[in-house]
């Protein structure tokens, strides 16, 4: 039976290992963190491979189609685990309903992916296991990349032979030097720098409180950048704020008192405040970048048998909650095309990268622009200038917000666009929808976005007294 070996075990690396291993494929999964079994709390679960664990994370209706596509036995799982978000209107015109988004802790949907990865038989789990260089054959005009050199927790370390390896080791993936250790050309790479700060605090209901209402995501802007409150499983939400890293008030906002006295000032996020009390102190996440890895060049693949999956190959900025949906269709690709990749392993390498660029690409080029607009104006924000106009699409996503509470047909269009669903450019070729919108456009020339919550000046006082 031909083998695989998928480096990390994060949402990636173990749908990747799933899928394959259910077309009857041997697979090894080599994960560098020693992984315990998993109480429901990322603060008692510790994992150091995934910086992010402890943020806010939404996982939109594009991963729960694929999972219910290609494995409904998992997206059964999430859903049970977590908070399945039921009032997203998705539906358009007849067509099927979109498998539902749902809301939960990073950590707790890995866990729940994990355990059903356990069950396979053919996947094999090390965890301790961390790869620290390539195997290749130098026969061929690129290297072929035929095993993995794993160092164990003891430092110890051995060879592990693989017909195909996954490199799912997220967005610090070592594939570039591992690369350049086996003689492959340079990898092609793409980063853009997100000056943002997010600063996230989790809650969990009292005793007998629900949550107040079925609304979350809780989404808006406040004077200094952006806030999101998301359900999660086991009675836990989470409040994420965004800004400038320019912005001094990220300071104070690390203050729990002075985060939640901003909490307290919206009162859509005040009504989820009182019914809960804090399980963690604010925590911070920086060094944001949209960054896109290729292992093909002008000339052609530069590897083959190694393959980029997940964040390691595409990662963007989360703000829009993207880097579940984004691995999760590489994995498909990647297990849908399994036969192909082992038996021809050059070209599938520059099919992969040609299906990236176009199936997915779009969502990784509308980020980055997306993003260098939200940056300018938080900058902006942070150093009390004048707001920057928006651009046409900033313009067009706004109209498409404020319509929406007016109009369920925007409503359901503009979900559509968040849940990755529909394109921006599907929506706006509906005759009916692209007219409202202009006309919305037309008779508000000077379309601001609106913003709440307490002021800079009243959260900077709060801080000091
Ligand atoms: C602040 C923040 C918020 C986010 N919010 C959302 C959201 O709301 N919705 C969403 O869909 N996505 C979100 N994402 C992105 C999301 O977390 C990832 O896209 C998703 O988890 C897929 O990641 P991955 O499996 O590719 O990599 P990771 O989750 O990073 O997993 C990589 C794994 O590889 C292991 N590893 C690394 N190196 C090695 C090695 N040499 N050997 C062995 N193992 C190794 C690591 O320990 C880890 O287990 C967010 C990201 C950030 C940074």
């Amino acid at each position: 039976m031909e083998h695989v070996v998928v480096i990390g075990s994060g949402l990636a690396g173990l749908t990747s290992a799933i899928l394959i291993a259910r077309q009857g494929l041997r697979v090894t999964v080599l994960e560098k963190d020693e992984i315990s079994a998993a109480p429901r709390t990322a603060g008692s679960w510790v994992r150091p491979g995934v910086g992010q664990g402890s943020q806010t994370h939404s996982f939109l209706a594009l991963s729960s189609e694929i999972l219910r596509e290609e494995a409904p036995d998992l997206l059964a799982a999430v859903h049970a685990a977590g908070v399945v978000d039921v009032v997203a209107p998705l539906q358009v015109d007849g067509s099927p309903e979109p498998a539902r988004p749902v809301f939960d802790r990073r950590l707790a949907y890995e866990h729940v992916l994990k355990e059903k990865a356990l069950l396979e038989t053919n996947i094999e789990f090390r965890p301790g296991a961390m790869v620290i260089a390539l195997v290749a054959e130098r026969s061929t005009s690129v290297p072929h990349v035929r095993g993995v050199e794993v160092r164990g927790a003891g430092g110890e370390t051995c060879l592990v032979h693989a017909d195909l390896v996954i490199d799912a080791s997220g967005r610090k993936s070592p594939g570039r030097r591992m690369l350049e250790q086996i003689g492959a050309a340079p990898m092609p790479e793409e980063a853009h720098r997100c000056d943002l700060q997010y600063l996230t605090r989790w809650y969990r209901l009292d005793d007998g409180c629900a949550f107040p209402n079925r609304a979350a995501p809780v989404r808006g802007r406040s004077w200094f950048g952006s806030f999101l409150l998301c359900a999660a499983g086991d009675r836990q939400f989470s409040i994420s704020l965004v800004l400038s890293v320019e912005d001094p008030l990220r300071h104070a906002l690390r203050e729990p008192a002075v985060f939640d006295r901003f909490v307290a000032s919206v009162p859509r996020l005040a009504e989820w405040l009182n019914l809960a009390s804090a399980t963690d102190d604010p925590i911070p996440f920086a060094g944001i970048e949209n960054r896109r890895r290729e292992l093909v060049n002008a000339d052609g693949p530069i590897v083959a048998r190694y393959l980029l999956v997940g964040d390691s190959a595409m990662h963007t900025n989360p703000t829009l909650g993207r880097g579940t949906s984004l691995a999760f269709r590489q994995a498909q690709f990647v297990a849908r095309h399994i036969a192909t990749a082992l038996a021809e392993p050059d070209n599938f390498c520059a099919a992969f990268a040609k299906w990236l660029r176009q199936d997915i690409g779009f969502w990784f080029d509308s980020q980055v622009f997306a993003d260098a607009e939200l940056c300018e104006r938080l900058r902006a924000l942070a150093r009390e200038e004048e707001l920057p106009a928006l651009s046409h699409q900033g313009r067009l996503g706004l109209a498409m917000q404020m319509l929406a509470p007016h109009d369920p047909r925007i409503a359901c269009q503009g979900a559509r666009i968040f849940q990755m669903l529909s394109k921006p450019t599907d929506v706006l070729a509906d005759e009916t929808t692209g007219r409202a919108i202009n006309e919305f456009l037309a008779k508000n020339p000077g379309l601001t976005e609106p913003r709440e919550g307490a002021s800079r000046a009243l959260l900077v006082a709060s801080q000091h007294g």
